[in-house]
């Protein structure tokens, strides 16, 4: 693999950049033992050896996509003042961006005048959203699909807010009739609506539930951590874009710059419709909110201390890849999408495996055939070994068995959930890999035990 290093060249012009800004200063220069940390550093590269190779397109794995050069040399350029985006005190300059940026993302949603703010993750984003959901519906329950994404109810448990999972359909989106069936039940404060699950990537049907609102009055929380961004691509299945395109009539969105927004990591998102909900958010600390009566960010958000580095990191990207429907950065996901349109097809093809899944978005799964669900979860296991061995870097994912079952009737359920293979692809250079990778999967397979 070859690590990019003509950037650091450009990081190097830039930060001389920087340091005229602060010229007029008494000179002052910071001391350090530099063979002790040229030493340091050393080591540290070769314990990053001991990682699998993610930027590369045959990591095809987990939902790991590689920071443009941009964003990695804009984040380290601002890492010479390192402001924080708490208050207009820690970091005027990047506060002014991080607010650019989120009326950026959230006029991609269609919202003229939200709220919002970057957050530490897309963890952090659900989490202010449901806390602000419970604000409006105290005590309300709050639901989301079984394939929503696991922090959901972990979050309900620590806000102390009843949790309840609603199953999913065949596509392993939220049952829309299910989802019926417990607001006849139970008084739902709220609904998350998962528009591209973790494990597979399904749209769940906002339309619908959109219907069910207007009867039963829940707020509507979309956590679109990985798919937001597809907001910008038509060449969905139709279901996914009548999803999408109703994005705006939503109460939040949590969308993660850090998933497919070419983001390191620590770039969440987080967006509210009626900006009236900052109120929730007031509180007076003594010490932050000296030197302006404009909004300080730390005033709309939970988290105290925020990196203005990864504000810095996103405005840089979207200066150079706007969010528009017909630009590079949307043609990106397309090719990501078009490869995991290519390998399930592929994969569907072929005698020799189960697909139980039309991709909505990018991530694929499927599972060698063979008689029972738990005779097909060990030999997911071992195609996951053996591709390793020769350096294809997939996942694996545990999906329930009645769903693999509806692929493939004849197979015989004897375990709850069935192993399958997973793989995310989200670097848009995996659609000239298709080939290679098929090759590597096709050898991984005749070489099972
Ligand atoms: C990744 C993800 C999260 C969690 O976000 P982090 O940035 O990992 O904290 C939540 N929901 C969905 C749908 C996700 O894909």
């Amino acid at each position: 693999m070859t690590i990019e290093t003509e950037s650091l060249g450009i990081l190097q012009q830039s930060v001389e950049r920087l340091a005229q800004g602060f010229e007029q200063l008494p000179a002052y220069r910071p001391e350090y033992d530099r063979e002790r940390a040229e030493s340091v550093l050393l080591q540290v590269a070769e314990k990053m050896w001991d990682n699998y190779p993610y930027p590369h397109p045959q990591y095809a794995g987990q939902m790991l996509k590689p920071p443009h050069p941009v964003a990695r040399m804009a984040y380290m350029l601002a890492m010479w003042i390192n402001p924080n985006n708490h208050a207009l005190d820690g970091g005027k300059a990047s506060s002014a961006m991080e607010k650019e940026v989120v009326a950026e993302i959230a006029r991609m949603f269609g919202w003229d005048n939200c709220l919002g703010h970057l957050t530490g993750g897309g963890t952090l984003a659900n989490l202010e959203a449901l806390w602000i959901a419970n604000q409006q519906h105290p005590g309300k329950t709050i639901v989301a699909s079984a394939q929503a994404h696991y922090t959901h109810n972990r979050i309900c448990g620590v806000l102390q807010i009843p949790f309840r999972s609603v199953p999913v359909d065949d596509r392993a989106r939220m049952d829309v009739g299910a989802l019926a069936r417990i607001l006849e039940q139970e008084e739902v404060g709220t609904v998350v609506v998962t528009l591209g699950t973790t494990g597979v990537g399904s749209v769940d049907p906002l339309p619908e539930i959109l219907e069910l609102q207007r009867r039963y009055g829940f707020r509507i929380h979309v956590d679109s951590a990985y798919g937001g961004y597809y907001r910008l691509v038509d060449t969905l299945p139709p279901d996914a874009v009548a999803a999408y395109t109703q994005i705006s009539q939503v109460d939040s969105i949590v969308v993660d710059p850090h998933k497919h927004g070419l983001q390191p990591y620590g770039c969440g998102c987080v967006l509210f419709r009626d900006p009236e909900v900052g109120r929730f958010y007031k509180h007076d600390s003594p010490y932050t909110y000296f030197s302006s009566d404009e909004l300080h960010l730390g005033e709309i958000s939970l988290e105290c201390s925020r990196a203005g580095a990864s504000a810095v990191a996103l405005w840089a990207t979207m200066q150079m890849y706007p969010l528009t429907t017909d630009g590079e950065f949307a043609d990106g996901l397309r090719a990501c999408r078009q490869a995991a349109v290519m390998l399930h097809r592929r994969l569907k093809e072929d005698p020799r495996f189960i697909t139980p899944l039309e991709p909505d978005l990018d991530i694929v799964i499927w599972a060698p055939k063979a008689e029972s669900t738990g005779a097909i979860s060990k030999l997911s296991q071992q195609v996951f070994e053996q591709a390793e061995a020769r350096d294809l870097y997939l996942a694996t994912f545990s999906f329930p068995s009645e769903l693999v079952k509806k692929a493939c009737p004849e197979i015989e359920i004897d375990t709850p959930y069935t192993t399958c293979l997973r793989s995310s692809l989200m670097k848009p250079e995996h659609l000239g890999w298709i080939e290679e990778i098929w090759r590597i999967l096709d050898e991984a397979q005749e070489n099972l035990a």
